[in-house]
């Protein structure tokens, strides 16, 4: 895979420049030689993911609570790097750092101040709880219980989807704690993932991304101390929808940063593929498909970096991530679907890390949000002008 191609602009404004040079040295030691076993044999990389935390642990955690205190923008290059290289490594890194950045929301200080240290250093991995079999886009319908017995809470349900399922050690579980329907009642409770009464299925078979070791994990009856409330009922729903603009936003980088790799090694392919007298890249009709989806993924990448700006002005950016996140996964989906075609037979062959990388692709359209419930979140902004 080249990596060296230009084909993008680098974002403006006040960012650390040496970030991108970092996480692409990182991918290029790390992870692109072993990304292909790591999909081909479900191994979730533990000792990867412990030396990406080294440089990127905690990264939108400030330096106060022990993280790496990074800007979005920062983020998102970080986010991009990585995801040339391997968007199922990058996935689990991002949902594993989203675990922590949402425990440094809880305002249940000593909880945090516990568990934060060994999931910003990578040494126990992290996994959100939220998806159940039943209820995916509509989160508010989960059915996983909590009840206070005899001063402690017990959990019975079971959660779908799991990222890092198969081997997290903290787990984010948000749990009913009454019959009252909706987000009110939800609560989210830290659960220590190697205690009893905790079933893993077997890690899914999916298109792509068994990296990710995604699975169930059911609760029978597991047992938290009172005190290990992350977030209350009536406060739990928005700190996980808070958290999801930001996931939606490290989303829209990974189909960016795999769409430009796709991009570079089919044009690379392409200018070199001799035919007819010259090469793929000298025909008219290649050359304008190429433009038209460069075109898109640099509308793609100002959407993503125009939204982290506001972001990190403090600005409600829901509705921007929403946009970004959707166009994003369109972007890569129709481009790196394109950047196989352009290498002919060969661009579906194992050996090229497009295959592998527009497998993991189709996976992002769910993950955070689909496309269709980023229009919901857009649509609801024109409900307000209904007269
Ligand atoms: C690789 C991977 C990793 C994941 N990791 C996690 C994780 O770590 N933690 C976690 O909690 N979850 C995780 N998820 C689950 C993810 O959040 C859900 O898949 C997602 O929310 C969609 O839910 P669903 O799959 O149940 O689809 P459904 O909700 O059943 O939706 C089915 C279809 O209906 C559409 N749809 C739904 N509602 C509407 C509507 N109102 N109007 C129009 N169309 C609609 C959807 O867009 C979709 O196309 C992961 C998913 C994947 C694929």
């Amino acid at each position: 895979m080249t990596i060296s191609m230009n084909l993008v602009s680098d974002p403006q404004g006040d960012h650390d420049t040496s970030v991108k040079a970092r996480a692409q040295a990182f991918a290029r030691e790390h992870v692109a030689p072993y990304a292909e076993t790591w999909e081909r044999d479900g191994i979730y990389p533990k000792g990867a993911i412990f030396e990406a935390s080294k440089e990127f642990g905690g990264f939108l955690i400030p330096k106060e609570l022990g993280g790496k205190g990074g800007s979005v923008t920062e983020f998102l290059i970080m986010v991009e790097e990585m995801a040339k290289v391997d968007i199922a490594f990058t996935l689990a890194f991002v949902v594993h750092n989203n675990v922590a950045y949402i425990i440094s929301q809880s305002p249940n200080a000593s909880l945090r101040d516990r568990l934060l240290p060994a999931l910003i250093a990578g040494e126990r991995i992290g996994a959100f709880c939220l998806t159940e079999p039943g209820a995916g886009s509509d989160a508010a319908g989960i059915t996983t219980r909590a009840d206070l017995v005899d001063g402690d809470w017990q959990i019975f349900g079971t959660k779908g989807w799991i990222t890092a399922g198969g081997c997290a050690d903290d787990l984010v579980v948000f749990a009913k704690t009454t019959d009252t329907p909706g987000p009110k009642s939800v609560a989210c409770f830290a659960v220590d993932g190697n205690g009893p009464d905790i079933e893993r299925s077997d890690r899914y078979e999916l298109v792509s991304g068994h990296l990710p070791q995604v699975c169930d994990i059911t609760f029978k009856g597991v047992n938290v101390a009172e005190k290990d409330v992350l977030f209350e009922p009536g406060t739990a729903f928005a700190a996980a929808m808070g958290c999801l603009d930001a996931a939606r936003l490290g989303i829209a980088a990974m189909c960016n940063g795999a769409l430009t790799s796709a991009l570079e090694t089919s044009i690379e392919y392409a200018g070199q593929r001799k035919m007819f007298g010259g090469c793929t890249l000298d025909n008219q009709g290649i050359q304008w498909t190429f433009s038209e989806h460069l075109t898109q993924l640099e509308a793609s990448r100002s959407l993503m970096f125009q939204t982290a700006a506001l972001a990190e002005a403090g600005k409600s950016f829901t509705q921007a991530s929403a946009h970004s996140k959707k166009f994003a996964n369109h972007a890569a989906h129709s481009g790196m679907s394109w950047a196989m075609r352009a290498m002919g037979a060969t661009g579906t062959r194992r050996t090229s890390d497009l295959a592998r990388q527009f497998g993991h692709a189709q996976l992002l359209f769910n993950t955070d949000g689909t496309p269709e419930i980023m229009n919901i979140v857009i649509g609801r902004s024109l409900q307000a002008l209904c007269k």
